[in-house]
């Protein structure tokens, strides 16, 4: 995609203030797009964390750092019929089922001899398929929906994805071995929330036009997923560009947390947006 026609974004949750590493993914989102465009989301599905004050600082901080964008802002709080309707679509592929499994429980299943041994895949412990079986109409309330990887792979044909940025190769094709052993039946729909991450990232990407997905590389594996549930609802397939992820002095990630590294602060000890630019190296 020609960078006059590419439509990036940045998508944060407004869980806590922006710090360094959210300075370095909204820059390079905004860069990628320099003769395209750059759109805001607010990814506020997770009702129980998120805080309108970090949200009002979110628009603040960002521009600050210079940066402009199309309003309204697509917040996924109010995407969930949209969401809904992504559901009933895998429903009606027979890729999904209802699942009522704890964390606790999915750990004892896990540690019963006759049990697989557990996997720690990019989403988590690999499910053990406990309620796999279990059909869609006799769903409840306070269940949660997982996808069925494997049928879910057997309904698409070969995939992969382009990478367009520095970390990786070009082409990714998706293993279907290595997504059932590694990734399994991933969660679909949180019963608190309606929805999840995964989904809601896919939905949105697509309402939004955005045609490549810039973010860190932390969440590089998740693209597998995305790519397959972009197979599964029809929907146009992205680029990606996985960018390094901001790090402190000790060389950790840098987290919520470390409030040292907020924007906030930073301008609070009078850094200029020009000075965090340098700091990140742009
Ligand atoms: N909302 C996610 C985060 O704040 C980013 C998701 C994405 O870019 O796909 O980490």
């Amino acid at each position: 995609m020609p960078p006059e026609g590419r439509i990036t974004r940045f998508a944060p949750s407004p869980t806590g203030p922006l710090h360094l590493g959210h300075a370095y993914a909204a820059l390079v989102a905004s860069q990628r797009a320099v003769a395209g465009r750059f759109l805001l989301r607010i990814e506020d599905i997770d009702q129980s964390r998120c805080r309108t004050e970090f949200e009002a600082q979110i628009y603040e901080d960002l521009r600050w750092l210079g940066l402009r964008w199309p309003e309204p802002v697509m917040r996924q709080s109010t995407r969930l019929p949209a969401y809904r309707a992504a559901l009933e679509k895998l429903a009606a592929l027979g890729v999904i089922y209802p699942c009522s499994c704890t964390r606790a429980d999915i750990r004892a299943a896990l540690s019963a001899p006759q049990e697989m041994a557990a996997v720690h895949g990019p989403d988590g412990l690999v499910y053990p398929g406990t309620c796999r079986a279990r059909p869609m109409e006799q769903a409840l309330p306070d269940d949660a929906l997982r996808l069925n990887m494997r049928a879910a792979l057997s309904h698409c044909g070969p995939l992969s994805f382009i990478e367009t940025g520095p970390l990786h190769d070009a082409l990714h094709p998706l293993d279907p071995d290595w997504m059932i052993e590694n990734v399994g039946d991933v969660v679909l729909s949180r019963r608190d929330m309606g929805t999840s991450y995964h989904l809601s990232v896919v939905v949105d990407d697509a309402a939004q036009g955005i045609t490549e997905v810039t973010r860190g590389d932390d969440l590089f594996e998740a693209s597998f997923i995305h790519v397959l549930l972009q197979a599964l609802l029809e929907l146009p397939r992205p680029s990606y560009y996985h960018h390094k992820l901001i790090r402190d002095d000790s060389g950790k990630r840098l987290a919520k947390r470390d409030n040292a590294r907020a924007i906030a602060q930073l301008r609070a000890e009078e850094a200029s947006a020009q000075d965090i630019r340098l700091m990140l190296g742009l």
